[in-house]
């Protein structure tokens, strides 16, 4: 029953054109099925601070808008003070009361205010009032509590949304939305908003070209689904009930010009192009379904919604080569994807932002190492909406900011200007090697898997490669590549590279990496069948791509095999026996070459602890800190939720990647690591104290991390790496790294939030 009503609530309020609308759900709905005699919503303005009168049932209406209270002041301030409810019996008598004028509230005695919290926020404060004296019982503070919990968030996306539209008219409006820190840097661009096959919800909201043409396309398309639909029936013919004829009457019904289609040609009229008042349409019909109470009913939304995907394909089929990329794009989609960002031409590619995702989605970890900064988990952003805004992000803090005062924008630009300064310092550093004060050579490798990463990668001074992400090229593709298809494409960075190493991974699919051909459906991807367990359990795959990569290797002799996700001995064996079959197959074959070194990576906690036993059957370890950090702190690297909480300077990492180190040096096996970690020019002072022989990082990186290992005797940095393995906490380490860098005349490594 609670739960029932709940549902209807959020539902309805999820349907809502606006803020101003959504309120009005919330306080009327709250109030009646609450029994009470008032409801009321504050809202905290972010610029003043102060707590809004929103939105009431039961209050004067006249002071909407007008009537506001200080953080602190009153038991409204008092609730959001605190952050937890407020419940009395007699409102008045609380040293905290204030009497707001012309509000009405003497009549009321009773009152219960909670918290709106939305990622750690306050944003505002919902209250119930009743003329009888009486505690509010504990199921209704509780059905409060947990109403405002699920409103938070469709409130917060409603109050952006509310700034994007205004932002439209007046240019003011100024919105920061908060997402997560995904590839360094500052872009000031025009929004692209991409839209992954036919999907009603991620139509952007756009103005006709040429309102004539648009209605016409929409007629045709309409009208190839109705050919479509008939065709179908004839084909069903006998076979379908009367009931089911039926079905598809109303369907070619719905699809009438008279009904449905009036709706969207008066829209197209109004201004909106075909795709938009299609998607607005439809959605609305959707949502009038969803809503009924019988379920047969509810169910039709579904058909609803299949013939309004079916006229978007037909005119987003019409409508295929009319994307054209302004000078600075920022992509903006519900979820990146590796080859969205192929699709843009790179030297006009100046952003991305991606609703879903966190910082070390595979996305990101692309855009890193093409140096486009990125956003994502910007879980607010009303993105469907932005197409042709300019938008700012900020790619250190993970934000991104719509309309920006001028000051602001002006800042970013300054922050622009200075990047690109620092970049042509850097440069300056390609042919030098990377050496510490005191005489200790490192060498600096990269990340690859795009093969334009070559070319950049080698521009920036690469050394070799410590990690070659083969299952980019099988990302791209429509099937598995063939076994002459993969020596095509590893001869390709074997030659680019040649003579220096290349390290290739076989492939390391699940977890976020799904192959479009390949899927792997699991409740828990990144514990379940990912990289070596599937091609062990997939031979064929692993022979194909092992003997593709020793065939690639002839008469050059720089390649180097790595296996990812190894959890135990039994599999490392398991996949030295392969490749020793493969090897001795083509010596059959007649292709040269001898067996080349192979490594293990270090990227689940077991490894860690067996790294002696490991780096005994390999001729090298990699550590990959990047899941070594998501095992180790059980914290999803692809979560924005959780994303402050994945320290990649947690101290259990730092201990994990010594020990390691020192395992290895034991065993005299070399040591690498190929994460996101080694990128980081602070880290990277550490990561030399402890021993790594060999760095591997995205190419834009490199330079940074050159820099600042050429600035730091090595006897000082094991100083300070004694200095933080001693402390309990990420967050002092971090400081501690800044203060350290800040002392080396490094501060522009270190990025402090911005307002
Ligand atoms: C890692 O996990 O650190 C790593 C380098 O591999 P990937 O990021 O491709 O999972
Ligand atoms: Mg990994």
């Amino acid at each position: 029953m609670m739960l029932e009503i709940l549902r209807h609530i959020v539902q309805e309020v999820n349907a809502a054109q606006g803020l101003g609308d959504a309120l009005q759900i919330i306080v009327r709905r709250v109030r009646d099925s609450m029994e009470t005699e008032v409801c009321s919503v504050y809202l905290r303005d972010p610029i003043s601070g102060r707590y809004i009168f929103q939105a009431t049932q039961g209050l004067n209406q006249e002071l909407v808008g007008v009537a506001s209270l200080a953080p602190g002041d009153g038991l409204v301030g008092l609730v959001a003070e605190r952050e937890e409810p407020v419940n009395l019996e007699n409102a008045e008598s609380h040293p905290s009361f204030q009497f707001v004028s012309g509000i009405g509230e003497e009549p009321f005695h009773s009152f219960l205010g909670v918290p709106i919290i939305h990622q750690r926020q306050v944003l505002g404060v919902l209250v119930v009032q009743q003329a009888q004296a009486r505690r509010f019982d504990e199921s209704e503070e509780a059905f409060l509590v947990t109403l405002s919990a699920q409103l938070a968030g469709v409130i917060a996306h409603a109050q952006v949304t509310g700034s994007v539209d205004i932002g439209i008219e007046t240019g003011a409006a100024a919105a920061k939305i908060t997402g997560v820190a995904g590839a360094p840097g500052v872009a000031i661009g025009t929004v692209v908003v991409v839209t992954p096959g036919a999907d009603l919800y991620t139509v952007p909201s756009r103005q006709a070209a040429d309102r004539r043409k648009e209605v016409r396309a929409f007629r045709d398309a309409l009208q190839n689904v109705r050919e479509d639909i008939q065709v179908v029936a004839d084909n069903l013919g006998g076979e379908l009930s009367s009931e089911d004829h039926a079905l598809f009457d109303v369907y070619l019904n719905i699809l009438d010009d008279s009904a449905l289609g009036a709706e969207v040609v008066a829209r197209i009229k109004g201004g909106e192009w075909a795709q938009g008042a299609l998607s607005q349409v439809m959605i609305e019909h959707i949502r009038h379904f969803e809503r009924m109470e019988h379920s047969y009913l509810r169910e039709r939304a579904v058909d609803v919604k299949d013939l309004g995907t079916r006229v978007l394909s037909y005119l987003q089929e019409a409508d295929q080569e009319v994307i054209s990329y302004p000078e600075r794009t920022i992509l903006v989609g519900e979820e990146l994807t590796a080859s969205t960002l192929g699709e843009v031409p790179r030297e006009k590619l100046a952003g991305l932002v991606s609703v879903r995702g966190s910082g070390n989605s595979h996305v990101a970890i692309l855009a890193r190492a093409m140096g486009v900064p990125t956003v994502m988990g910007a879980v607010d952003l009303p993105y469907t909406r932005l197409q042709d805004r300019e938008l700012i992000i900020d790619g250190y803090n993970g934000k991104v900011h719509l309309n920006p005062p001028p000051e602001l924008r002006a800042r970013f630009q300054q922050i622009l200007d200075e990047d690109a300064e620092l970049s042509r310092d850097l440069e300056s550093l390609r042919g030098e090697p990377c050496e510490t004060p005191d005489g200790y050579r490192v060498p600096l490798w990269v990340n690859t898997g795009l093969t334009a990463d070559a070319t950049r990668s080698l521009e920036h001074g690469a050394e070799g490669v410590g990690l070659y992400r083969t299952e980019v090229p099988f990302l791209l593709r429509e099937r598995f590549p063939s076994e002459e298809e993969q020596r095509q494409i590893y001869r390709g960075q074997l030659e680019a590279f040649s003579p220096k190493p290349v390290t290739m991974r076989t492939l390391d699919i699940g977890g976020d990496k799904a192959l479009s051909y390949f899927p792997i459906e699991e409740d828990n991807p990144f514990l379940g069948w990912r990289g070596i367990r599937v091609t062990l359990d997939h031979p064929e795959i692993f022979l194909a791509q092992i003997r593709a990569m020793l065939k690639a290797n002839e008469g050059l002799g720089n390649l180097r095999i790595m296996l990812p996700m190894i959890s135990n001995v039994a599999e490392l064996n398991e996949a030295m026996d392969l490749i020793y079959r493969s090897h001795r197959e083509l010596q059959q074959e007649g292709v040269q070459g001898e067996l080349p070194p192979v490594g293990v990576m270090v990227e689940v906690p077991a490894a860690v602890y067996q790294a002696r036993a490991l780096a005994r059957r390999v001729d090298f370890l990699s550590v990959g800190s990047n899941d070594l950090t998501q095992y180790l702190l059980a914290v999803d690297r692809n979560n924005a939720r959780v994303a402050d909480l994945y320290h990649s300077l947690h101290p259990a990492v730092l201990r994990a990647l010594a020990d390691v180190a020192e395992a290895s040096r034991q065993e005299r096996v070399p040591i690498g690591i190929c994460g996101e970690l080694a990128g980081d020019p602070g880290a990277a002072i550490l990561l030399l104290a402890m021993g790594y022989d060999v760095l591997s990082m995205n190419a834009t990186s490199l330079p940074r991390v050159k820099k600042s290992l050429r600035n730091v005797p090595l006897g000082e940095g094991r100083a300070l790496l004694a200095e933080v393995m001693a402390m309990d906490d990420a967050e002092s380490i971090n400081a501690r790294l800044d203060d350290f860098l800040r002392a080396h005349g490094m501060e522009k490594f270190i990025h402090t939030p911005l307002a």
